[in-house]
């Protein structure tokens, strides 16, 4: 569990902007700065989930396994990383550092069933 918080962590603009590309990053970063995300949750492998209350509410999860980062978001149905998933990290990030209690998100969390 440490080592995925510490990936996240770690994870830089360049890094983000790599996997997501720069239009979603600066996107994702908006939708940060407007407050959007709630109910920021853990999963059991370490990722993180929440909901996402933009233009529609969003259940976004973003994990990483073997080296690489990957997301699930509703808005999306294709494998391709939204601006939720990188508000949903930038919330995390802050998360960690104001040492801020993420709570396990229960095994039938309606978020899961979502995605
Ligand atoms: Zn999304």
């Amino acid at each position: 569990m440490t080592t995925v918080f510490n990936q996240f962590r770690e994870l830089t603009w360049v890094e983000l902007t790599l996997w997501a590309g720069k239009k979603i990053v600066s996107d994702g970063r908006e939708c940060y700065q407007r407050k959007e995300i709630r109910q920021l949750s853990l999963t059991k492998s370490g990722g993180i989930l929440a909901w996402v209350e933009a233009e529609e509410l969003f259940a976004t999860r973003v994990e990483y396994e073997e080296g690489e980062f990957y997301s699930e978001c509703t808005c999306n149905p294709i494998e391709h990383t939204c601006m939720h998933s990188i508000a949903v990290i930038i919330e995390f990030i802050v998360h960690l550092k104001k040492k801020i209690d993420i709570p396990q998100a229960e095994s039938n969390d309606k978020r899961f069933f979502l995605l």
